[in-house]
């Protein structure tokens, strides 16, 4: 895991900042701490967030 690895912003070429993020994702809101940029808001939501967070979530579903 690089989690120490900076994110630039592809349009605005600046640093992308841990933000607080709220995410709805079947129904259900959660939120994470994600790379955001803090110019445009682009949100980068890598694969492995992606992959974990929803399996975490859809398992959290099923369980209930
Ligand atoms: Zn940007």
């Amino acid at each position: 895991m690089a989690s120490d690895k900076k994110r630039i912003c592809n349009k605005c070429k600046c640093e992308l900042e841990e933000m607080d993020t709220q995410f709805t994702y079947l129904d259900k809101k959660f939120r994470h701490k994600v790379p955001r940029c803090p110019q445009c808001g682009q949100v980068f939501i890598s694969e492995e967030l992606a992959k974990g967070k929803m399996a975490q979530l859809e398992k959290t579903l099923e369980e209930k």
